[in-house]
């Protein structure tokens, strides 16, 4: 029987996420997003009206089918934990069961179980900031947006110096990092469940557009990493399926760089 996957953060066909997706369906799985309550609508209109069509292509020549798309706002675990003005909002009025306990919920009377789960969102308020000028309250957002699961999506900045990446984002990648070895532990001995994550190389998301020097990031790494090339959201999403499989049986509490091994290099050329 096919696995049924739960990706966090699709809401377009641009970022990690949506690769990941597709890297699943092509292997078989079925799959399940959570879409950001606020980019729910635009999502799912340009679904229906075969926006992603093109992008739907997998390998066999079939489109990948997304079984169902959840509401989720991955920063508040219930309803209780959601302040007023967002609770107002007309955008998070229109929809329900969006809080992660609720989707949970609504995935188990859907479908019962997931045998997959992957995390693929950030959200920085205050990415463009340094941290040296970053608010208790940005920050805190960045790390709790972050929360990990069984495959999450982290960058480099956690370890070494990336000017620009502000916000927190450094550190609530550090945190996942951590998490990441942590939960392999507790899961792993309590579930059998593994627990990883892709340090990703730079790739032109909707995220990080909004950091502002992607592009530069980008030249930097095909000048400097040791595979001079773009790299590319299936590059990602075939690790991400190889992560999921049985041929990764014996890896967990990894960080796996999926970056042309830029990682590597300890000065530029
Ligand atoms: P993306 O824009 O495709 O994905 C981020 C998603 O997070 C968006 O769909 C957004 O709607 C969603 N989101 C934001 N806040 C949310 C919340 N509170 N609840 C639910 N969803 C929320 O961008 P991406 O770059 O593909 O990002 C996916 C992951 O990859 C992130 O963890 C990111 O940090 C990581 N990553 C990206 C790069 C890169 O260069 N793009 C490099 C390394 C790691």
């Amino acid at each position: 029987k096919g696995k049924r996957a739960f990706i966090a953060g699709v809401a377009d066909d641009n970022g990690y996420g949506w690769a990941i997706a597709k890297s699943l369906a092509a292997a078989g799985a079925e799959i399940l997003v959570g879409t950001w309550v606020p980019a729910l609508n635009i999502f799912e209109t340009s679904l229906r009206r075969g926006k992603f069509d093109e992008s739907r292509v997998l390998p066999d020549g079939s489109l990948m089918e997304i079984t169902k798309v959840y509401p989720l706002d991955a920063v508040f675990d219930k309803l209780d934990d959601v302040p007023e003005d967002i609770k107002s909002n007309k955008r998070y009025a229109g929809s329900k069961n969006w809080t992660v306990k609720e989707v949970a919920e609504s995935v188990r009377q859907d479908f019962g179980s997931i045998d997959i789960l992957v995390h693929s969102l950030a959200n920085g308020p205050e990415v463009s900031k340094p941290l040296l000028e970053t608010s208790r309250n940005g920050y805190l957002a960045a790390l709790s947006a972050s929360r990990g699961s069984s495959l999450s999506l982290t960058y480099i900045a956690s370890e070494r110096i990336i000017p620009g990446y502000g916000g927190g984002m450094s550190s609530a990648k550090a945190a996942l990092e951590s998490d990441t070895r942590v939960l392999a532990f507790e899961a792993g001995r309590k579930n059998k469940i593994r627990v990883n994550t892709i340090s990703a190389g730079p790739l032109r998301s909707r995220a990080a557009k909004a950091i502002g020097f992607i592009d530069t990031m980008i030249e930097y790494s095909i000048a400097n990493a040791p595979l001079q090339k773009e790299l590319s959201a299936d590059e990602v999403g075939n690790t991400a399926a190889f992560l999921a499989s049985p041929l990764a049986s014996a890896i967990t509490g990894a960080v796996l760089y999926v970056d042309n091994g830029l990682n590597a290099m300890g000065v530029g050329v």
